[in-house]
């Protein structure tokens, strides 16, 4: 369904250059939901954009269903790839209704609105009454499921979820996490699923791409990412993570990634990674090691894994 090839996208800062996704490249099949995770400010969001064209690419390719949309306005296509927003209470605009909040995409794209905000109200989970309230009536995971009527009013087929649970209370976010599972299944939608929360990522994501600084470090189906990480930063990623069952997260040593990832407009030379990692080689420091596939669907980009 996607297609991306050699995705770059640059920022101007001053006279210095950011480079905020680096020579990004990926599919997503049709019914796939990929996780994308890492750090805050390693590129995830901007990729996000960049897919739904709310940036434009410095280089590269974005392909849909085949067709290039990478500077495409098509509103064919516009509505069939669609955003759902970390931050619900920003997201909805607090003078509009919750009707006028839904049927707006429809009345923009001059499409008929019907019983769809009747329909998507119920699809999400939310009273038929709710249509004529305003957002600060709701809490926070009814916002998010206002959100996620709204951005499936043009029936799109790819959906990018933009850390769509972070922002709401622990409790509320596994309901909205099978919510988005359910929507997924039974309107055979496609997702790419942004998170930095590696638990939920897994519980969701048919396979699952690592970022750093930019770039993918590794990318593997989801099962085979936690049973085998092969990035040392993937490691540590898991080695951080809360495990579910409070026996096994007694016994073992939690692992924290020391320091801060480098700035994006200092990327060190050689890995990416090499400032911060426990395995770095003096290669690690020279050259940058490409994306390459170790195992059926496996890809890392790591210089321990050269030989092989
Ligand atoms: Fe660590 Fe070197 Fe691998 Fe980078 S290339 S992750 S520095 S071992």
């Amino acid at each position: 369904m996607i297609e991306v090839q050699n995705l770059t996208k640059t920022f101007s800062i001053g006279k210095e250059k950011l480079t905020a996704v680096n020579n990004v490249s990926f599919q997503i099949e049709p019914g796939e939901i990929l996780g994308l995770v890492g750090e805050s400010g390693c590129g995830k969001s901007t990729l996000g954009k960049l897919l739904v064209r709310l940036e434009r690419p410095t280089e590269g390719k974005i392909f849909f269903e085949g067709k290039e949309i990478s500077n495409s306005s098509d509103r064919h296509l516009c509505r069939k790839i669609q955003m759902i927003f970390q931050d619900p209470f920003a997201s909805l605009n607090p003078r509009m209704t919750v009707d006028a909040l839904i049927r707006e995409p429809l009345v923009v794209h001059r499409l008929p609105v019907g019983h769809i905000v009747e329909e998507l109200l119920d699809l999400v989970g939310l009273p038929k009454n709710a249509a004529s309230r305003f957002p600060h009536e709701f809490s926070g995971g009814q916002k998010q499921r206002i959100g996620i009527a709204r951005a499936l009013a043009l029936k799109p087929q790819f959906l990018i979820c933009d850390e769509p649970i972070s922002a709401l209370d622990v409790s509320i976010q596994a309901q909205i996490a099978s919510l988005l599972q359910r929507l997924q299944k039974e309107l055979n939608l496609t997702y790419l699923f942004i998170a930095h929360d590696l638990a939920m990522v897994r519980y969701l994501s048919t396979r699952i791409a690592v970022m750093y600084l930019g770039a993918f470090v590794e990318i593997a189906p989801s099962d085979m990412l936690f049973e085998k990480p092969l990035h040392p930063y993937t490691e540590l990623l898991l080695a951080s993570i809360h495990l579910p069952n409070p026996e096994l997260e007694r016994k073992r040593t939690r692992v924290f990634i020391s320091g801060d990832p480098p700035s994006p407009l200092h990327p060190p030379p050689g890995c990416p990674f090499s400032t911060r990692c426990p395995k770095a080689m003096p290669i690690c420091r020279i050259e940058r090691p490409k994306l390459v596939q170790i195992g059926e669907g496996h890809e890392v980009a790591c210089h321990l894994y050269d030989e092989l």
